[in-house]
């Protein structure tokens, strides 16, 4: 066994409540939990500062040549030093990061700075490639999906409550358009890697997808190290 626990990558597509899970996951494990979407959109949000074009090739090296993004302790992300989980969340970052993601320039800084974060193990890894491209050898994986519908529905209720003015028909076009995004790129396209157990999180409560991962994640652990080292 790798020397802190096992990898268990946390894939799906934008709101399948993979971060949320993940983080569950962690607490009950006594993991730690690395969100690897909140990197990308650290880098979305340094993009935005900037005010660069991120299609534009030399900008956006000079722009990765001098970012600084890490995690501390608690798994917060940190974009030069600073604390931006929170910043992060903002729509307009998740759009910028969602287009910055594309380019095989940023991804393989991120996904580089992941390998290293996550390699002793004792980690959930949320993300999109993690199963396929970042851990492949991950002990266990699964990916998490639901319907844009069921995906818009949440994602409505938990950011924009409130928020009369915004219309569900709108959150699902968005999510629609991550989707696309995300499938059809060339470099690490969000899939299914063929060895991840899928779980439909449609007509599921929060709870019962939490503790479905936690009794994989506990059996695998017992498999890699039966007398609990
Ligand atoms: O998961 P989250 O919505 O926070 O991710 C923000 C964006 O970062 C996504 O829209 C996706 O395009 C990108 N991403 C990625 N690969 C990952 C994690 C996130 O391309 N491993």
């Amino acid at each position: 066994m790798r020397q802190n626990g096992i990898i268990i990558a946390l894939d799906g597509p934008t709101a399948s409540g993979k971060s949320s899970t993940a983080r569950e996951v962690a607490m009950r494990l006594g993991y730690k939990h690395l969100n690897t979407g909140a990197m990308y959109r650290a880098f979305g949000l340094y993009v935005l500062q900037w005010e660069i074009d991120p299609a534009d090739d030399e900008k956006r090296a000079w722009l990765l040549d001098r970012v600084y993004i890490d995690v501390d302790e608690n798994g917060n992300t940190l974009l030069d030093g600073t604390d931006v989980s929170a910043k992060v969340e903002d729509p307009k970052v998740a759009q910028m990061a969602s287009k910055v993601s594309v380019f095989p320039d940023v991804r393989a800084r991120l996904v580089a700075l992941q390998k290293e974060i996550a390699k002793e193990g004792g980690f959930v890894v949320d993300g999109r490639d993690i199963g396929t491209v970042v851990f492949p050898d991950a002990e266990v994986k699964v990916y998490l999906n639901a319907s844009a519908q069921v995906r818009a529905f949440r994602r409505h209720k938990d950011i924009f409550e409130g928020n009369t003015s915004l219309r569900i028909s709108d959150v699902v076009s968005q999510i629609e358009e991550r989707d696309r995004r995300d499938m059809e790129r060339e470099n690490s396209p969000l899939r299914k890697a063929d060895d991840a157990i899928e779980l439909d999180t449609s007509n599921i409560s929060f709870e019962k997808q939490v503790s479905k991962i936690v009794a994989l994640a506990q059996g695998r652990i017992e498999v890699e190290d039966p007398h609990g080292r």
